[in-house]
């Protein structure tokens, strides 16, 4: 997804960013990929830092925490960041608070690309554990069975260590 400078006469501006053809991978175990993301910014330019500010809708194609099944989850966030020259990274890094906020371009280019910023902003809204239903029983720790499409025969009583203490009060 690209950002293009060129496109604005004057700021502040409005923009919307649809992703197209063009897949965002995750990279990650929990985020399989991002199949549509549109993002809408406010764009402020302050001499020669663009600070953007907006909202981004995304499709994203999760894994499941216990079975790996992929589930396709909406994923509305807010997301901010800060576009400026190759040129300023020097003067910029050392005094931002935070760095991870900003995307640099080349003075000579007037588009960054956004996808990697869109991609972090959905794994930041994402649960830890998707899970493709509340009751996943997930993989056999001993055989692999995938226990949501059938059972098997291992002893598996103990596996689940919160019940542990329980059993322990009632005595079992
Ligand atoms: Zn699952
Ligand atoms: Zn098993």
């Amino acid at each position: 997804m690209d950002l293009n400078f060129s496109k604005f006469e004057a700021f502040p501006a409005e923009i919307k960013i649809r992703q197209e053809n063009e897949e965002i991978s995750g990279n990650n175990d929990l985020l399989d990929s991002i199949n549509s993301a549109v993002v809408d910014l406010k764009i402020q330019q302050s001499e020669d830092e663009y600070f953007c500010q907006g909202k981004l809708t995304a499709t994203a194609i999760l894994c499941c925490a216990r079975c790996l099944k992929k589930i396709e989850k909406v994923i509305e966030s807010d997301i901010d960041f800060i576009v400026c020259s190759e040129i300023e990274r020097q003067k910029t890094v050392s005094k931002a608070v935070d760095s991870e906020d900003y995307l640099f371009f080349d003075k000579s280019l007037t588009t960054v690309n956004i996808s990697r910023l869109v991609s972090q902003t959905v794994l930041l809204s994402v649960s830890l554990k998707p899970l493709c239903k509340e009751d996943c029983k997930g993989f056999c720790s001993s055989c692999g069975t995938n226990l949501n499409e059938k059972s098997c025969s291992c002893n598996r009583k103990t596996v689940d260590s919160r019940w542990e203490g329980l059993n322990r009060l009632s005595g079992k």
